[in-house]
């Protein structure tokens, strides 16, 4: 079967593509509709899968016919591949087996029978598909001085969910920094030593939007309950429930029933709960009830962990030098470092090339570039103070001298433009001020620089410094 497989796709492909991503796989078993195929990495799985899944589904379908199963076995090179292999039926073309991080769906539920997709109808009892990548566990989370105290505190609520005071554990920090992977980590944890429980892991997003489609099809109460039969909550993203009243209200009502139950929530977002805007008072009280513990950007050595450990798991070896390369020239987001790796995977292979400096850095580069920096508030104060000749305390101090006010001002009117901080967090940051003189300041720096010349070079001077 594999081998007439095999023919359709040479057939159907470029010769350097089919060497490089056909020959390597092994055909094990053949059981009814399904093919075991053994591929040699995860992320082989995960290019196969992202690249010629079509192919792959019509090869086969032409084979087995149209119940045809496709089964990946990652070969088992080390610890940190999912235990299970991953099992996938081959979707009619427009359905998407996986999402973007590359779970298994539950394609066998017709969705249609059902209100609530995530509830597979069972023989007594309903289970739950807990939508955890088993891929995003602690062993696979590297520990560094960054992420520590977010990473030991998600272990004791995994431990004991619902019984540490860490309830609500809200894990925050910047973009690409972990936290969707660390509360991930937490659920496959529970499900492992607690698996009667039953764990369920949400975007915001998707809960909003599950949330309005309740109300529009009059289910709103079906919603609630289902929320309500959840022992561990996840919530990933919670920002964007900002503004959106509607779905703060329920989602207050079923923190505030799962919470009085013992059950555990864990929530993430993109802003510590000071700097949550448009998200009710009450709300934000509740998320800061447990612990709210910051992922930070990893140090150079966790970077270079990072790093080996995904080489590792690909089974990929690189040199030294460019992995310090890319560790130190990628600084603030794990999901770039990935993406760096994953292009140069795919490059040298593609073109059977091997590592070299010189590939890395053109690569490095256009990460570099691509990635808008976003300052922050620190360093705006170190730019306004150093352009201004003075030290970033004076800048910070209470003196009403007219050049140091000004100083200070076009500190807060850079943090506000430049960064997502909010006007409170601001004014702290800046010499404990509050939001108004923040508000004015801003105001203040836009009159000025309508009327006043020399100003509005200070902010043109400035702006320049900010972004090179
Ligand atoms: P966030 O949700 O904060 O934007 P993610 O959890 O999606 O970030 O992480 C981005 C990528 O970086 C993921 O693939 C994740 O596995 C990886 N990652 C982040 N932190 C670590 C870490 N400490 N060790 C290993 N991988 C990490
Ligand atoms: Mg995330």
């Amino acid at each position: 079967v594999w081998n007439n497989c095999l023919s359709f796709i040479k057939d159907n492909i470029k010769p350097q593509a089919y060497k490089t991503w056909f020959e390597p796989i092994l055909p094990v078993k053949i059981a009814g509709e399904a093919l075991t195929i053994q591929v040699p990495s995860k992320f082989f799985y995960e290019w196969l899968e992202e690249h010629y899944i079509k192919l792959l589904r019509v090869a086969l379908v032409r084979e087995l016919g149209d119940d045809a199963k496709l089964v990946y076995d990652v070969r088992m090179e080390n610890a940190y591949s999912s235990k299970n292999p991953h099992t996938v039926k081959i979707p009619s073309s427009n359905r998407k087996p996986f999402n973007s991080q590359g779970i298994t769906v539950p394609l066998e539920i017709d969705k249609r029978e059902l209100r609530n997709p995530f509830i597979i109808p069972g023989i007594q009892k309903v289970k739950i598909e807990s939508q955890l990548n088993p891929n995003y566990n602690f062993d696979s989370f590297i520990e560094g001085d960054s992420n520590r105290l977010a990473r030991s505190a998600s272990m004791a609520v995994a431990n004991k969910p619902g019984g540490t005071s860490f309830n609500p554990l809200l894990i925050y920090g910047g973009v690409g920094l972990g936290k969707t992977h660390l509360s991930h980590a937490i659920g496959v944890d529970i499900k492992d030593k607690y698996p009667e429980k039953t764990v369920l892991y949400i975007s915001a997003e998707k809960f909003t939007q599950q949330y309005i489609d309740s109300v529009k099809g009059n289910t709103r109460n079906d919603f609630i309950h289902f929320y309500q039969m959840i022992d561990v909550l996840i919530v990933d993203d919670v920002q964007f429930l900002s503004g959106k009243s509607g779905t703060q209200d329920v989602f207050f009502h079923i923190f505030n029933h799962l919470h009085q139950n013992g059950k555990q929530v864990i929530l993430t977002s993109d802003k510590a709960p000071v700097d949550m805007q448009d998200i009710e008072q009450r709300l934000l009280s509740r998320f800061k009830w447990g612990l709210s513990a910051e992922l930070m950007a990893p140090d150079y050595e966790t970077r270079i962990l990072i790093l080996q450990k995904k080489l590792f798991r690909d089974g990929v070896e690189m040199p030294d030098e460019i992995v310090e390369y890319i560790a130190k020239n990628i600084k603030s987001n794990v999901r770039e470092l990935e993406g760096v790796l994953i292009s140069m995977i795919a490059q040298a292979s593609f073109n059977r090339k091997e590592f070299t400096l010189a590939l890395t850095k053109q690569i490095v580069d256009k990460f570099v570039k691509n990635t808008k920096r976003e300052v922050s508030i620190d360093y705006i104060q170190k730019v306004v103070s150093k352009y201004f000749e003075m030290d970033v305390t004076t800048l910070q101090s209470k003196t009403r001298k007219r050049h140091i006010v000004q100083a200070r001002q076009l500190a807060m009117y850079f943090a506000k433009r430049m960064t997502k901080a909010s006007l409170a967090s601001i004014g702290s940051q800046i010499g404990s001020r509050d939001h108004a003189t923040v508000l004015h300041a801003c105001k203040t720096v836009d009159n000025l620089t309508e009327t006043d010349k020399q100003f509005k070079k200070y902010v043109e001077d400035i702006t320049k410094k900010l972004s090179f």
